[in-house]
């Protein structure tokens, strides 16, 4: 590793910020030496904040209608070969039940964008959710809705939001996505979230169709400048029946050196070492929280659906009851000395932990601050 890409590194994990030149030689420059630093350090921040917890949150995947077509996606509405089905608000309701049986404090939501789950089913759900398990937190990841409906699902108790953004480059959201998606659109929910209160979750897929180093600088710096609570990134995995079918797969050495970079941007960021690196390699997940990652979000939809949320293609832990899903996950981060915890899990602050002067955070508006922090709630 040259002394520039040291000192890269160095500025990164005491600064939470490179300029975009500075990014550029950073992801330019990548071999082993340097990705090994990398995770030390994101290990140590995260460490620092979290210990060696990563927290499980169950995801229930609970329809995969869509009415979106965007190019890289199994589920998108021009795949005449997905089976689709939809969970009835019940066996939702259901699949809770047994993720509190099993201890989980976290129910993530999430499904294509499916105009049945208007506000009308899912407001007393999620109300119903939160009144049976009051120290529940539920994050929902259901795409792109209006200010209405996303400020009805907060006021009806949803605590967190996942949307990711996908790209941060105009010209190449529109590589991905057809003419009717915007990404002005997309960051205009993610800034609703924001204002409304809900923690809120960003992304991308590493190694997507005509990304450029460049467009993921523009990711990086996004997530600077937006400050999420969450920011789930995956490597780009192909699904046969896409326009994308015959494209190449992201690599888990990226998706991992952009974990590492990622937490050192924002220390106490909740970061998930995803199922598309578990899919690519057997120990993506491992490999992901030992680059920085520490959030986990084992399935807990019904068996006889899970092979029909496919993304992409070959997804794992599709086979698996929710019980096994938990066992399994637990050896695996043990094997690697870190500890699965099913606590809600929240992003933690970090004043306490690293000296002020290292807090990025601080220099923005008072308000944003605090909502980062989880603090402003209405
Ligand atoms: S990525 Fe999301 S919005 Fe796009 S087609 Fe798939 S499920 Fe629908």
């Amino acid at each position: 590793m040259n002394d520039n890409v040291r000192a890269l590194i160095e500025k990164l994990a005491s600064e939470h910020h490179l300029s975009c030149a500075e990014y550029i030689e950073l992801l330019s420059s990548r071999e082993a030496e340097a990705a090994e630093l990398l995770a030390e350090k994101a290990r140590a921040v995260a460490g620092a904040v979290y210990g060696r917890e990563v927290f499980l949150r169950g995801l229930i995947e609970f329809s995969n209608y869509c009415k979106n077509d965007c190019y890289y996606c199994g589920i998108r509405r021009s795949n005449r070969l997905a089976a689709r089905y939809r969970l009835s608000p019940e066996e939702i309701f259901s699949c809770c039940d047994e993720g509190y049986r099993l201890g989980y404090r976290t129910f993530v939501l999430q499904s294509g964008e499916d105009p049945f789950f208007s506000d009308k089913v899912l407001v007393p759900l999620i109300a119903a959710i939160k009144e049976s398990y009051p120290e529940v937190a539920v994050t929902l990841s259901l795409g792109e809705r209006s200010y209405e409906s996303y400020k009805a699902l907060r006021t009806a108790g949803a605590d967190r939001y996942l949307l990711r953004h996908e790209t941060a480059t105009p010209a190449h959201y529109a590589k991905l996505h057809p003419a009717e998606m915007s990404l002005k659109t997309r960051l205009n929910c993610l800034n609703y979230l924001r204002e409304l209160g809900y923690a809120v979750g960003v992304g991308f897929m590493v190694g997507s169709p005509f990304q450029t180093v460049e467009n993921i600088v523009a990711d990086l710096q996004f997530i600077e400048e937006f400050q999420p609570d969450m920011c789930g990134i995956g490597p780009f995995i192909p699904h046969a029946a896409t326009p994308f079918a015959g494209e190449r797969a992201g690599s888990v050495e990226l998706t991992c050196y952009l974990l590492s970079i990622i937490r050192l941007i924002i220390p106490d960021i909740l970061l998930p070492a995803t199922t598309a690196l578990g899919t690519l390699a057997e120990d993506g997940r491992e490999k992901g929280i030992l680059s920085g990652a520490n959030v986990l979000m084992p399935n807990l939809s019904p068996v006889s659906v899970r092979k029909k949320y496919e993304l992409y293609d070959g997804k794992i832990c599709t086979g698996e009851e929710s019980a096994q899903c938990r066992l399994c996950l637990s050896g695996r981060i043990k094997s690697i000395g870190y500890k699965v915890v099913c606590s809600r899990g929240d992003r933690r602050k970090i004043e306490s932990l690293i000296p002020p002067d290292e807090q990025k955070f601080l220099n923005c508006d008072k308000k944003q601050a605090a909502s980062r922090l989880g603090e402003e709630r209405p």
